[in-house]
């Protein structure tokens, strides 16, 4: 099934509890710190089934079409649609939802080509997956996932010490029904958004630490659930003017508290097996093609923001000089490397037991580790270019709305290639994507998303193939004839 924008945001408005500041939201369509970003997502459901878009962006199973998404791949052809789906699910929001409805769906199809791991787990659990893939797919489902233990329970020793301590979520009690929930977990990017949360574990636990184990899928409404978000940069943004991207792209992070939350049996999917919650992404190709998803993501980002370094050059009279034309170079050389590892990642794939295809995965961690390390840089020398202009611009629009103080702006702030109407506009989007804080948190989440810096390098370590490197090695260490005594 494809969902139409407008059934998707009726579906929001479902009784989710939302925490802001001392607020309590329950409607994200009309609240002004999320209604313009309710509707950025709701326009993918409705691009998506676009005539322009639908046949790229579904396939067609016993007579019902699905988001492409959700297609388990047998083939090049398969993954090259997956990817060019996300891809324009990430032109369409500028690559600024991180979390769009193809990610953590993309988890779980990752999962889905290997169920048998989580029967290993208990038996009925592989099935729990396949039927949880299948509510997905069928109904169009937009899920979170919140995989992060909270700081303070992470190690079982510090805790047990602690005075006051994170209550890190976990099973506290269970019926014939289902299990029951309390704690909390981290950190829900498009949480408020989402139809649903997955809850897992994507660092690993120590084995006594098995309550904290629990997978699961909990929905936004259910009770007990509270949806703790952070500052809404929405509701920050002076205007669409003025904040472009933060007045309708701020897809939001929140902590989830859950106080004895029931969740029924079928939608847990693994329980007491503190090694196989993390395996699950890292043994099937969840955690690769999860990721891939992310990598189009910042591509299309990236584009935009090789653009704006463009114009930024031109508007300060500088475009022509060499040095500067050599920035721009390297950052056209770092997205054609990026596009050229995501090339890779598709046109060189891997195949599981099962006999599905999934991205190759060091290509993946190569661009996931490459990724993670530049954002921060790539956007500074952006700023770089933008120089003082940020600070020249007029506090906000408002200015326009006075014929004699836009007649005085209008005489005075043109640049080179640009009057002043235009600069206003491109300054401001521009600062809004690469200094506010909206922009801060963008190179935080870009840092973080796909776990701490230090386990992305702990990937490529973890899957190169090492054997062959040292057998090069041994090679020439075999050629090379050290002197013999003299007799
Ligand atoms: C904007 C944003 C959005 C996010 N969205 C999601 C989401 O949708 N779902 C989700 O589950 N999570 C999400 N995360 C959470 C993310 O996965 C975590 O931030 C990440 O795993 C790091 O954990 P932490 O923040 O607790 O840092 P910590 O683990 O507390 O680490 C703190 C610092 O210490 C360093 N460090 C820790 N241990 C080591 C070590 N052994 N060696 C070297 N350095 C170390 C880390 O690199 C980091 O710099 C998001 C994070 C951000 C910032």
């Amino acid at each position: 099934m494809l969902r139409t924008g407008a059934d998707y945001l009726k579906s929001l408005n479902d009784g989710r509890q939302i925490v802001l500041g001392k607020e309590i939201v329950r409607d994200v369509t009309t609240h002004p710190a999320f209604r313009n970003t309710a509707r950025s997502f709701a326009r993918i459901y409705d691009m998506k089934r676009s005539p322009e878009h639908i046949d790229a962006m579904s396939y067609e199973e016993n007579g019902e079409r699905h988001s492409a998404w959700y297609i388990l791949p047998k083939t090049k052809e398969d993954l090259r649609k997956r990817a060019e789906a996300h891809r324009r699910v990430a032109e369409w929001s500028y690559g600024l939802l991180g979390r769009s409805p193809d990610h953590v769906s993309t988890f779980v199809a990752g999962m889905r080509m290997m169920p048998e791991m989580f029967e290993e787990g208990r038996k009925g659990f592989g099935d729990n997956l396949i039927r949880y893939y299948e509510h997905m797919r069928d109904n169009d489902i937009f899920a979170c996932y919140l995989v992060i233990t909270a700081q303070g329970a992470r190690d079982p020793e510090i805790y047990k010490r602690q005075a006051t301590r994170n209550a890190a979520l976990q099973v506290v009690d269970e019926d014939d029904k289902g299990v029951f929930l309390s704690g909390i977990k981290m950190l829900g990017t498009s949480a408020v958004f989402s139809d649903e949360a997955w809850i897992g574990n994507i660092l690993p636990l120590a084995p006594e630490q098995k309550a904290l184990s629990i997978t699961c899928a909990v929905k936004m409404n259910a009770p007990g659930v509270q949806t703790w978000v952070r500052k809404s940069y929405e509701l920050n943004a002076v205007s669409r003017a003025d904040n472009y991207f933060s007045s309708q792209f701020d897809e939001t992070d929140a902590v989830l508290v859950l106080e004895r939350v029931h969740v029924p049996w079928e939608r847990v999917f693994v329980m007491d097996n503190a090694q196989l919650s993390r395996d699950i992404y890292f043994k099937t190709p969840a955690h690769i093609m999860g990721n891939h998803q992310s990598m189009l993501r910042f591509a299309e980002k990236l584009k935009l923001i090789n653009g704006i370094a463009h114009k930024a050059a031109e508007l300060s009279g500088v475009g022509h000089l060499p040095a500067v034309q050599q920035t721009l170079g390297r950052l056209m050389a770092a997205e054609a490397g990026l596009l050229g590892m995501i090339a890779g990642q598709i046109e060189s794939p891997e195949t599981t037991p099962s006999g599905h295809l999934h991205v190759n995965r060091r290509f993946l961690y190569a661009a996931l580790h490459w990724t993670s390390n530049n954002y921060c840089e790539i956007a500074e020398k952006v700023r770089e270019l933008l120089s003082a202009g940020p600070f020249q611009i007029p506090a906000d629009s408002s200015f326009f709305e006075d014929a004699e103080l836009t007649r005085i702006y209008e005489a005075n702030w043109g640049a080179i290639g640009a009057g002043a109407s235009e600069r206003y506009k491109f300054i401001k989007m521009a600062w809004d994507l690469l200094g506010s804080e909206f922009a801060g948190r963008h190179t935080q989440y870009e840092r973080f998303y796909g776990g701490p810096p230090f386990l992305n390098d702990m990937y490529s370590y973890t899957w190169a193939p090492w054997t062959d490197r040292r057998a090069l090695v041994d090679k020439v260490l075999a050629d090379i004839e050290l002197p013999k005594p003299k007799k």
